[in-house]
């Protein structure tokens, strides 16, 4: 029996783990569900998997759930604030985290985990992205351990060695090739970009996600953040890892061989296939998932990705090889621009400037403690408000739409 923490319950990535443990009861049982503010949501799942712990970020929410936990008589201890993020995220008695909160927010907790030598199911890209080095060096000092939940990296992860230890040479590889489905505007013109509503960018043609996740589809810099995961967890230099569009998202990424050979996952797009091999890994569960039928998919397209329509994809490739602080400040700059367009506050089109004058305008500066990461974060966010606000007086960057 497997004990497990589920950060970020409510959303699209929690649902999804929810699902699939839901399938197991003889294998899993969930410990803890953490999540920001959605006390309705959360009440459910507690009521269904009735965790030893419930935990909301935001206070009001978190005495709203803890009222309806005592009115149904339920024994859950409800808890809130960060503090209890990070403690459900390293109690002695979980042996699973799945780290699925969106954004920096997600850092702390995840951290917390790997701290506690955890075995860790990353969904939450952006811990690598900002604090990649301190995040890995935090989870090889402690013996936690990484199994991959973003789709590309579970697909590369399956396609490598099984004990593959972070060299590409000794391990005969010769690239990673990250596939990307292009998102909703791969093909749309100019003059349609400009107009992109917050809507329009939501509505992935391949997966239901979160609202941020998706934007970063639609931008592609969701593939740009994924290079720089990719990065950290394979220990691959930038010229080694790859994007190539592919539409149809089956294929969900490979792994080329200096003889020639190229190994790919299949499937079709559902995160619980990856959830349900992170979490059984090594051995494989049924996870709910149509089964892949080939003749049904026929074509699997390839294009390269289209860099000038696409500038987040170079600008993350720009921060990657820059290193230091670059990353964090690419990431932030981007949450921040994201939260402006959800918000009706800059158009589409401007969420690329907005992060590319962040980066201009910050000197990059080494990064050797999560102290050198917050300041980056703290820094790049301010940076990219002062630009929005130049923009559109009204903005409040502290209150992005979440779930
Ligand atoms: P989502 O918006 O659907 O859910 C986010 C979750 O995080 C919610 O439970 C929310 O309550 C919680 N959360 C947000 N801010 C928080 C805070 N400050 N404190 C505590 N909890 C907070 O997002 P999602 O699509 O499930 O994505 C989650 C993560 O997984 C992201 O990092 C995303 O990049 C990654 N991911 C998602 C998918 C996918 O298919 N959805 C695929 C690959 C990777
Ligand atoms: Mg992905």
């Amino acid at each position: 029996m497997q004990h497990l923490t589920i950060l970020g319950s409510t959303g699209s990535i929690g649902a999804s783990t929810l699902d699939v443990v839901a399938r197991h009861p003889a294998r899993y049982r969930v410990l803890a569900l953490a999540a920001q503010r959605r006390d309705d949501i959360l009440f459910e799942q507690c009521a269904r998997f009735l965790p030893r712990y419930a935990v909301l970020l935001d206070g009001d929410a978190a005495d709203r759930l803890a009222q309806k936990v005592a009115a149904a008589d339920l024994d859950v201890r409800v808890l809130s604030g960060a503090d209890a993020l990070e403690h459900v995220a390293s109690l002695p008695e979980v042996d699973a985290v799945m780290a699925a909160i969106v954004g920096a927010a997600g850092l702390r907790p995840t951290l917390a985990a790997a701290r506690a030598g955890k075995k860790i199911l990353l969904a939450n890209k952006e811990t690598l992205v900002m604090a990649g080095r301190i995040f890995m060096e935090a989870a090889r000092q402690h013996g936690a351990t990484l199994l991959p939940i973003d789709s590309e990296h579970n697909a590369v992860f399956q396609a490598l060695p099984r004990n593959y230890a972070g060299d590409l040479a000794a391990s005969g590889v010769r690239r990673i090739l990250l596939t990307a489905s292009g998102g909703s505007f791969r093909n749309a013109p100019w003059s349609a970009l400009r107009e992109v509503t917050p809507e329009q960018a939501c509505a992935h043609p391949n997966w239901v996600m979160g609202q941020k996740i998706s934007v970063d589809s639609s931008t592609m810099m969701n593939k740009g953040l994924e290079v720089i995961e990719a990065h950290w967890l394979f220990n691959a230099p930038a010229d080694a890892i790859e994007v190539v569009v592919h539409p149809q998202s089956v294929i969900h990424s490979l792994v080329q061989y200096v003889d020639g050979s190229v190994l790919a996952q299949l499937g079709n797009p559902d995160m619980r296939t990856p959830i349900a091999h992170a979490l059984a890994y090594p051995e494989r569960i049924e996870a709910g998932v149509e089964p892949l039928d080939l003749i049904k998919v026929a074509t699997l397209n390839f294009e390269a990705p289209d860099f000038a329509r696409f500038p987040c994809l170079a600008l993350a490739y720009r921060a990657l090889r820059a290193g230091g602080t670059a990353p964090t400040t690419l990431n932030a700059a981007n949450e921040i621009a994201v939260a402006a367009f959800l918000d009706r506050k800059i158009p589409f089109l401007a969420i690329p400037q907005v992060i590319e004058q962040v980066l201009d305008a910050l000197a990059v500066t080494p990064v050797d403690t999560l102290e050198d990461v917050l300041n980056a974060d703290a820094v790049a966010r301010a940076a990219a408000c002062d630009r929005i606000r130049c923009a559109s007086p009204s903005f409040t960057p502290l209150s992005p739409r979440q779930l």
